[in-house]
């Protein structure tokens, strides 16, 4: 049995992770951290199965108590770095859906293991569909001199864009560079355009009623390309986060991206 404890275990996705973990024969939930678990629907959990699962508001606390295979962190990206310190100072597994990875912050990962035995997996989006999407997209990059992401969120989400249209961005233009569209265009209203990416725009929509969406287009003269994933319901990250969980042993170091662990 790999011990699990999930971090922002109250959370939308926190929550969804708890119950896929639980119902794993292969894996316990041994714990469930939130800042604020005293006020949350996590107080249900302790009612899970015969082994009552442990709640906390200290990541350090639950891992010194529980000593636990794997941390789950869905949390936020101002928090997330500490939660690592944590974990690597007690040499415990990460698997992180958290978003908001920018090369620096990979790069400050990497100091903080500085060489120990631990095996941090970060993923910026953990449903099958949406890495298809991705590489179908870098395969496409190739044809295309001109390509823009569409990302559709939930209007709580935190941070934008969201960590896959930021990972798409930069494998397409690991392919090659991107044309500056539109050199002398103005924008009227600032931001019309979307961020930029080394000359990928990437436009951030925020809407009661979604949950995760994803366009890329590739526009080229007489024909337009667009590879469309959606996410219908949380459940479609949790196939991703177990197998992320049951390897955690096969990835030493900081590992980035589901496609590691899918023979794509
Ligand atoms: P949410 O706001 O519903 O949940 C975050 C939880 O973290 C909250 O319950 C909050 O109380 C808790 N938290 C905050 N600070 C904490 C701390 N210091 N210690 C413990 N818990 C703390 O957000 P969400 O929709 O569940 O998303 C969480 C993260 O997952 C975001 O970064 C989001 O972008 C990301 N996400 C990733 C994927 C993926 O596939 N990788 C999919 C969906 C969402």
């Amino acid at each position: 049995m790999i011990r699990v404890v999930v971090c922002g275990a109250s959370g939308k996705m926190g929550r969804t992770v708890c119950k896929a973990v639980h119902s794993d024969p292969e894996l316990s939930l041994v714990g469930a951290v939130d800042k604020d678990y005293e006020a949350s629907g996590i107080q249900d959990l302790s009612e899970m199965g015969e082994n009552k699962v442990y709640l906390d508001s200290s990541l350090s606390a639950a891992i010194k108590e529980l000593k636990p295979d794997v941390v789950v962190d869905f949390t936020n990206p101002d928090v997330v770095m500490n939660n690592i310190k944590i974990a690597v100072e007690l040499e415990v597994d990460m698997v992180i859906g958290t978003t908001g990875f920018t090369s620096d912050k990979l790069g400050e990962v990497e100091r903080i293991i500085d060489g120990q035995d631990v095996g941090i997996f970060i993923a910026p989006n953990f449903a099958i569909g949406a890495v298809l999407m991705m590489k179908f997209a870098e395969k496409a990059a190739k044809y295309f001199n001109d390509a823009e992401i569409i990302e559709l969120h939930h209007n709580e989400k935190y941070d934008a864009p969201s960590g896959t249209a930021m990972k798409t961005a930069e494998m397409l233009s690991s392919i090659k560079t991107f044309e500056d569209l539109g050199p002398n265009e103005k924008e009227i209203l600032p931001g019309s355009r979307g961020g930029n990416y080394k000359n990928i725009r990437i436009h951030s929509i925020r809407l009661p009623g979604l949950i995760g969406h994803q366009e890329v287009l590739f526009g080229l003269d007489g024909q337009l390309l667009t590879i469309r994933h959606d996410t219908l319901d949380r459940s479609s990250f949790m196939p991703g986060v177990l197998m992320a969980i049951k390897k955690h042993k096969e990835n030493r170091g900081v590992t980035v991206g589901l496609d590691k662990l899918m023979e794509i």
